[in-house]
């Protein structure tokens, strides 16, 4: 079905090692991404049974030849020198057809040699929950991981309860994370970490290599990237919860979904995961933090630059400071976007910081208050400038700043820049509650919620009466607080 490569092989064998899956004791097929298994390039799709043997790691599909990834990492600010993927294995890459190289790989497949005290087992929660924000973040053009299958093993995993276990199948441009550099400079063994940042260089950032610096021009490149995707997350309030260095794809795409979630109210200091407990991870922390993740980046590229010293470090220092300007723009270009501003306005920051005080301050979604906007731009009637209000404690406040917003929003006029608007405003987000009713249902043998709901947030700017349904804020009786990976 799919074509394997073993390009990550060509390393030096400490960044990997050879491991088999564990075989679970009844696979079934809970779901397989068919259309992204098109874009893979794979045209003859086998039986349930099949799939689900296979991505499960009962048999492995024909050419896959596993390997379990070594990296180190900062976790909550503390290094490892060794983590490693102690639940996951690759199975191999696939080049696409639009003739990009994308990792295969099982999590949740069983022991690894990086496992140390854990399982190697997921449960099935963090697999469905997983499976349907990363293809919502696919769907809304977000840099992700993908989802091509989720197989209920049919065992039970031990967290703080006995739960039922899954293995997820995921897609990314690859699986090489700050932390695998760590790794590798942790050693203190140049020709590796040589190899893994030229490595890098072909695979992502190939204008890298002809760069007076390749490596100066590669912590660039990342460091552009992971801007423009920590400014992607906060313009639908997604909150990771886990971005430690060796969640951090050098990629630049969204990895290792934990127990990340959307903000509902609009709140900046807010925190979902349960083991977030200083706040580390808060959603207005995150650029800091990539700026951040990217200096422990910049540490490793250090021997390899051209020139060496301090001068290496002013270098490398001016980039990571640049970071906050490059986040800058990034964020200024969404928010014109989604203010239904003209391209790059100026007074995009101003009139989002208006608003971003008016949601904080009258207890606004801000999935809806988006929404509604959107709906308001387009037709700027009394019935929908009703529906802003009816959205707010504090009516008064959100008058004023629509008149203010109102003399420089041009997508009413221009359809060009309502497109924009409605891109940049999905209907519906995964929201928690929806996220948590769809794994309950699960736990009790019933996959119809987490398919309904895989539908609609795949389709995120339809707004169907289901859509819409399933788009409502929680009630306070329904509200997430925590989130657990
Ligand atoms: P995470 O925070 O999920 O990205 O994982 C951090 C580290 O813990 C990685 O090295 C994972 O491979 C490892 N890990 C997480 N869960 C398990 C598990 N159930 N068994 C073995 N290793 C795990
Ligand atoms: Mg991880
Ligand atoms: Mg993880």
């Amino acid at each position: 079905m799919l074509t394997f490569e073993h390009d990550y092989k060509t390393l030096p064998e400490p960044l990997w090692a050879a491991c088999q899956p564990t075989p679970v004791e009844t696979p079934t097929l809970i779901a397989f991404n068919q259309t992204l298994a098109h874009t893979l390039g794979a045209d003859d799709i086998p039986d349930d049974d099949t799939l689900a043997q296979w991505f499960a790691g009962n048999t492995l599909p024909p050419g896959a030849d596993p390997v379990t990834l070594g990296y180190a990492g900062h976790q909550f600010g503390n290094f490892v020198p060794q983590l490693g993927d102690g639940r996951a294995l690759l199975l191999g890459e696939v080049i696409d057809r639009q003739g990009k190289r994308r990792d295969i790989q099982l999590k949740g497949s069983g022991r690894t040699p990086f496992s140390r005290g854990g399982d190697g087992r997921s449960p099935l929660g963090p697999v469905l929950r997983e499976y349907l924000v990363s293809e919502f973040m696919a769907a809304i053009g977000v840099p992700t991981t993908r989802a091509l299958a989720a197989v209920a093993s049919g065992e039970q995993v031990r967290r703080q309860l006995l739960e039922p276990g899954a293995v997820f199948t995921r897609v990314a441009s690859s699986h090489v994370r700050v932390g695998t550099f760590q790794f590798a400079a942790a050693r203190r063994d140049e020709q590796i970490l040589k190899a893994l940042a030229d490595y890098v260089i072909k695979r992502h950032y190939p204008e890298a290599a002809s760069a007076a610096d390749p490596y100066l021009a590669l912590l660039e490149a990342v460091a552009a990237r992971q801007a423009a995707l920590i400014a992607r997350w906060m313009s639908v309030g997604f909150i990771h919860g886990v971005m430690n260095t060796d969640n951090t794809s050098v990629a630049g795409e969204t990895i290792d979904y934990g127990p990340c979630a959307f903000m509902e109210q609009f709140d900046p200091r807010k925190v979902f995961s349960s083991i977030d407990q200083g706040g580390r991870y808060a959603f207005e922390n995150q650029p800091g933090i990539a700026q951040w993740n990217l200096a422990r980046f910049a540490e490793t590229l250090l021997p390899l630059m051209k020139v060496q010293g301090d001068e290496a470090v002013e270098q490398a220092t001016e980039v990571i400071q640049r970071f906050s300007d490059v986040f800058a723009a990034e964020q200024r270009t969404l928010q014109a976007d989604k203010l239904g501003l003209t391209a790059n306005s100026e007074q995009a920051s101003d009139l989002m910081a208006g608003l971003e005080n008016q949601m904080a301050r009258g207890g606004m979604d801000m999935t809806a208050t988006f929404d509604a906007l959107t709906q308001y731009a387009a037709s700027l009637d009394a019935q929908h400038h009703d529906a802003l209000l009816s959205l707010t404690s504090q009516p008064d406040g959100l008058t004023t700043w629509l008149e203010t917003w109102q003399a420089e929003m041009v997508a009413g006029k221009d359809s060009a820049r309502l497109d924009a608007m409605r891109r940049a405003n999905p209907i519906i987000i995964p929201r928690n509650h929806r996220v948590q009713e769809a794994i309950e249902a699960a736990y009790k043998g019933n996959y119809a919620p987490f398919h309904t709901l895989l539908e609609v947030v795949t389709n995120p700017y339809d707004g169907s009466t289901e859509a819409r349904r399933l788009a409502a804020p929680a009630t306070s009786s329904e509200q997430v607080l925590r989130t657990f990976c």
